[in-house]
């Protein structure tokens, strides 16, 4: 196999982009292209450990550009592609779907397009280890009854939000790209993550932050929707590990085996935040801060992912379990007021300003 040079990752400034950076910067030796339009989502500081290393470069692009993807595959002339950049946040794709439509899926065509007149570039060995790996999630599956078996890599399709039918839909694409014109695709399936760097509009972190400053904690429903949680870090590995060394063609489901209800997982918050952080003012259990609220429409009751695929053909499974990793993750958001302070109060927009511009390392 040619030796993986430089590895082209969108939506790195994000949640789980910046999580896969941090590791193929830390732990390889790849050089890392982070193609990023910094929307409301992405924060360079999730970079901080990572961006002044000489195998990083950033360029601020929209993937939905085609002229300028096309500048940044020629000026860095990428070995894989690693396609995380998106709209990920379901109430945001109920309230206003048409950023979802551009660049989940308008956008994943654009970049398609110029990964295989890329492709056309390549020969040999270098031809033959090229990778355009699409990261997906586990809702294009739809929803699952109690007891139901977990989605597996052959699950019908059955998407019920905009978000989870622009994911879909730029599965299609990608697995159409791959058929029709022959591009070495490889497709993951992920549950929900949480970790360290987490937008504060999302379950984990915004309980954690609400929870810590004393603050009601919504909870849709009743609070009985499962999720399978897996650690972002695990995933990142996860990643890396079908990027690198996945069949051309194939999809893999990734899964941390930690199906939770919504509620237990707030719950496990307000005890672990009163466990580490100052009690509240007037001396009760964070548990009595939670509110019951109404339910998201079209909410999906259960996700669950069956991982045995990637474990057994590419070996790779969590090393956290949930109750190891929302602990250090409630640790992190504790120690690190200094990066998700900034986003409460709007002044992280500011934080752009000087190292948005386009560099390259
Ligand atoms: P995120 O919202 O934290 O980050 C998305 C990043 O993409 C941001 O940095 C944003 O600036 C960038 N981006 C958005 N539109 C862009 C555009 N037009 N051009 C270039 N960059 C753009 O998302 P995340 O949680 O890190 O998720 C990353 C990927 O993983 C998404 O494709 C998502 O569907 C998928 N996924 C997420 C989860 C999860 O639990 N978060 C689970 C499974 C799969």
């Amino acid at each position: 196999m040619a030796d993986i040079r430089t590895v082209l990752v969108t939506g790195g400034a994000g949640f789980i982009g910046s999580a896969v950076i941090r590791h193929l910067i830390n732990d390889t030796d790849v050089r890392v292209v982070n193609v990023d339009k910094l929307t409301y989502a992405a924060n360079l500081k999730s970079l901080l450990s990572v961006s002044d290393d000489p195998r990083y470069a950033f360029e601020q692009v929209d993937i939905g550009d085609s002229g300028e993807l096309e500048r940044v595959f020629r000026t860095h002339d990428p070995d894989i592609v690693m396609h995380l950049a998106a709209e990920s946040h379901v109430d945001r794709s109920i309230d206003g779907p048409e950023d979802f439509i551009q660049t989940n899926i308008v956008g994943t065509f654009r970049l398609l397009q110029v990964a295989r007149a890329h492709l056309d570039t390549l020969d040999g060995d270098r031809r033959a280890a090229f990778r355009f790996h699409h990261i997906s999630t586990d809702e294009v599956f739809g929803s699952l009854y109690p007891g139901d078996p977990e989605f597996t890599e052959t699950h019908a399709y059955d998407p019920r939000s905009p978000y989870s039918a622009s994911k879909a839909a730029s599965d299609h694409l990608v697995r159409a790209w791959g058929e029709t014109y022959g591009l070495p695709v490889v497709l993951s399936n992920c549950s929900n993550n949480y970790g360290p760097y987490h937008f504060p509009e999302k379950l984990i972190p915004l309980m954690i932050i609400k929870g810590l400053q004393g603050e009601p904690l919504p909870v849709y429903g009743k609070g009985d929707n499962v999720r399978d949680w897996l650690q972002v870090e695990d995933h990142a590995r996860a990643l890396w590990t079908i990027a690198s060394t996945g069949v051309a063609g194939e999809r893999y489901n990734v899964g941390g085996n930690n199906e939770k209800t919504n509620l237990e997982v707030v719950e496990v918050i307000c005890d672990l935040l009163d466990e580490m952080a100052p009690p509240l003012s007037d001396g009760k259990a964070r548990r009595s801060l939670i509110s019951f609220v109404t339910d998201r429409p079209g909410h999906d009751f259960r996700y669950a992912i069956d991982a045995s695929k990637i474990k057994r053909e590419l070996g790779w499974e969590p090393r956290d379990t949930f109750e190891t990793g929302i602990r250090q993750t409630v640790r992190w958001y504790l120690d690190n007021a200094d990066w998700w302070q900034p986003i409460l109060d709007g002044t992280y927009k500011l934080d752009r300003v000087g190292t948005g511009s386009k560099t390259a390392g």
